[in-house]
């Protein structure tokens, strides 16, 4: 049966993934179930989006309440759920404006025309370059793609937009060598993703805000992967005392529907984007902005951020563990519920492929690295659980 439908996919659909051999028919909880009925432990969560687990009959009162009374109806109106869902991700961030899109790339699209129209608003045409990083993850868009660290992505694709120069990660100096009288913008992830897991030092990220300062360029943080409480705050850069002008979100904000948002803070909302400069159909319609605004709620309701601190550190104290024990796993990176273990001198996707049959789906990061990016709501147990069955996959 899974053969068949795994067959009538792959007839169907442009071949841009090479999907693992399993058919997901539904989820419940921390667990998800293929169609014919076997059980996995998750700690993927959809890439990071299924914060709270699959399910949960809140959220799921919510969807359905707000499928049956109103879906969409274009950005030409108000609606009371876009309405509270803005008000809540402005209050969680402290920030000053939300943009809501459909997916985390047409976030960073949008990060990108604020940061340009900020430049030209204030300093007319000239000044349009964005310093990215090497081994980032931005998306898969014209704009998003040209500011990601990874040249196999972008070479077949160009000319992107133009304007971008690469830098490295956590290394300050690096930065200051691509600001030009042409710059307007720094744009990075406060902890990389894809890219392998690896968390903004403090120094960096002070740093790189003092440079923003020094040459009024805006920086963009990238919290789609990292951001929603993965690291134990609400959005990660709350952690280093350092404010971005532009904040990107995307993945868990809605926990499951299409949605996306870019976030300005007061400098950027008072020079760049007015009526005319963008726009969306879809983007931030009743149903999504009702999921928005519920996981806020329930975020709240059940404590998460205090849930991932504890049962976080539990897990970095297993994966430590984990890297003790086998010669292969050489590190541990990340923090809370974004985690990344590094490995060296065997497969990563052997051991992913391992650990699906053994009923535990992991994703990988970079070209060498075990990704855990579990539901937020997983318990201790669920932890041992999964070691259990990694281990068990090293075999
Ligand atoms: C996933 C991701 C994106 C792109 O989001 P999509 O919704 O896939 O377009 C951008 N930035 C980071 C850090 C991501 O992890």
């Amino acid at each position: 049966m899974v053969n068949e439908y795994i067959e009538k996919a792959e007839e169907n659909i442009l071949h841009t993934y090479n999907r693992y051999q399993v058919v997901l028919d539904r989820g419940e909880g921390v667990r998800l179930y293929g169609v014919n009925g076997k059980e996995y432990l998750d700690f993927a969560a959809g890439i990071g989006v299924q914060s709270l687990g699959y399910g949960n009959p809140e959220y799921v009162e919510a969807l359905q309440a707000q499928a049956a009374r109103l879906t969409h109806i274009s950005n030409l109106y108000y609606s009371v759920p876009m309405m509270e869902a803005a008000e809540k991700v402005r209050k969680a961030s402290g920030m000053e404006k939300v943009f809501f899109t459909n997916s985390g790339t047409e976030a960073i699209e949008g990060a990108l025309k604020v940061a340009r129209k900020y430049s030209y608003t204030k300093y007319g045409p000239d000044r349009y370059e964005i310093i990215a990083m090497n081994h980032s993850f931005h998306g898969r868009s014209m704009g998003a793609l040209a500011v990601t660290g990874k040249e196999q992505y972008r070479t077949p694709f160009e000319p992107l937009i133009g304007g971008v120069r690469f830098a490295e990660y956590n290394d300050l100096e690096s930065v200051k060598a691509q600001v030009t009288d042409k710059t307007c913008a720094v744009i990075l992830e406060t902890v990389q993703g894809e890219g392998g897991i690896y968390t903004a030092k403090e120094e960096f990220l002070r740093g790189v805000r003092a440079l923003c300062d020094q040459h009024d360029l805006l920086l963009i943080l990238d919290e789609i992967q990292c951001g929603m409480g993965r690291t134990g705050h609400m959005f990660a850069w709350q952690e280093y005392g350092v404010e971005p002008d532009v904040m990107t979100v995307a993945k868990a904000l809605g926990c499951g529907v299409p949605v996306g948002a870019f976030v300005v803070g007061k400098k950027a909302a008072e020079a760049s984007l007015v009526p005319g400069d963008h726009g969306t159909t879809y983007g931030g319609n009743p149903f999504v902005c009702a999921a928005v605004s519920k996981v806020f709620d329930l975020y709240e309701k059940e404590h998460i951020l205090e849930h991932v601190q504890k049962v976080g550190g539990y897990l970095t104290q297993k994966l430590d563990a984990l890297v003790d024990k086998y010669e292969f796993f050489t590190e541990r990176r990340g923090k809370g519920m974004i985690q990344g273990l590094e490995v060296s001198g065997r497969p990563v996707g052997e051991i992913v492929c391992k650990a699906l049959d053994n009923g535990l789906i992991i994703i990988t990061a970079g070209t060498n690295v075990l990704r855990f990016l579990p539901p937020l709501v997983i318990t201790e147990a669920d932890v041992d659980e999964m070691v259990e069955k990694l281990e068990r996959s090293l075999a």
